[in-house]
């Protein structure tokens, strides 16, 4: 590993200052951007320590939602009882990720800028835009049956590998960012980018930017739900993954939020599947017309053109479940 400063800030403002300066990357728990670190992924000149400032709490918000701070735990947030009862869907995607130690070191700052965990982006021999912008993707012509299927590019083709960033972005989720100009709130669905011809640039965030929240709002339905495909029962990451929320009244769905994981390089919300949800039929021909419409603008590749109908399969599967729940409520 190459030789790097630290500094251990303890308020926000010395935590943005030391950050600014060029090189400086901050450090939470450590449990991805250390395993860069030692790959040589990441070389940083200056590490910043943030796991000493006050941003460790989760607290009510008026109107019923919920402010978490960076620092939280993902183990702790996963307990919460406030999130069990009103965001089932965010605990679930919570303990369906990495293994109990890892979600006890991981912070909810660090587990929404987690990198990609494509086989090529690790591997130094292997061209990779998104480690070396301008070097080619092995992963177009390799084996891709990991990669992604929505949202790619001619560029890059890897998946974002957060579960909990699916329930984030299905729970219209506000991410609080403090940088050298002050605070600012950004949507999650705004806060990644889609790889287009720049890879390499991940998210909006600019140099200095320290993520210090999370604000969920009031759920729009109690019954919520995270569904992971994957190869192995734990410690893999998602084939495919769908974050649900749905209310049903009358048997028309009144209320629906949607989102996939494991198929998108960023976190990504169904909006066209809810759309054609909404005010329908709670019914299985209804939910899969509204998933194939989703799916279909899928980019495949050689490996992983079985992603498309497993996305719409557990889609299916999920608002099955949730329109069940809510026909026995
Ligand atoms: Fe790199 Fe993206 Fe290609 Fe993977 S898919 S090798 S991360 S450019």
């Amino acid at each position: 590993m190459r030789p790097f400063g630290y500094v251990k800030p303890l308020d926000v403002d010395a935590a943005v200052l030391a950050a600014a300066a060029p090189g400086a990357k901050y450090l939470g728990g450590g449990t991805n951007l250390v395993d860069l670190m030692r790959e040589g992924i990441e070389q940083p000149d200056t590490v910043v320590d943030v796991t000493g400032l006050p941003l460790d709490t989760v607290e009510d918000l008026p109107g019923g939602g919920l402010r978490i701070g960076a620092l939280v735990r993902n183990s702790a947030l996963a307990a919460d009882r406030r999130v069990r009862t009103r965001y089932p869907v965010l605990s679930q995607a919570l303990l369906s990720g990495a293994s109990g130690q890892l979600r006890n070191m991981a912070t909810v700052g660090g587990n929404l800028l987690q990198r990609t965990r494509c086989p090529y982006f690790y591997d130094t021999a292997a061209a990779c835009n998104k480690r070396g912008p301008g070097s080619g993707c092995d992963a177009l012509d390799g084996f891709n049956r990991g990669c992604a299927i929505l949202g790619v590019s001619d560029s890059c083709i890897a998946t974002h590998p957060s579960d909990m960033c699916v329930a984030l972005a299905a729970l219209d989720a506000v991410v609080e960012v403090r940088g050298r100009a002050g605070v600012r709130r950004i949507p999650l669905a705004e806060l990644h980018r889609l790889p287009g011809d720049t890879p390499d640039l991940e998210t909006n965030l600019a140099s200095a930017d320290l993520i210090t929240a999370v604000e969920l709002p009031p759920p729009v339905a109690v019954n919520s739900r995270y569904r992971k495909v994957r190869d192995r029962a734990s410690y893999a990451f998602a084939l495919v993954s769908v974050a649900a929320a749905l209310e049903v009244q009358d048997q028309t769905v009144r209320q629906v939020r949607l989102a996939l994981g494991g198929v998108a390089p960023k976190p990504w919300r169904a909006r066209e599947a809810e759309r054609i949800l909404l005010e329908g039929p709670a019914e299985e021909s209804a939910f899969r017309r509204a998933a194939e419409a989703e799916l279909a603008g899928a980019t495949v590749r050689q490996h992983n053109a079985f992603k498309v109908e497993l996305a719409a399969a557990t889609i299916v599967a999920v608002l099955r479940q949730l329109s069940e729940r809510e026909a026995r409520v």
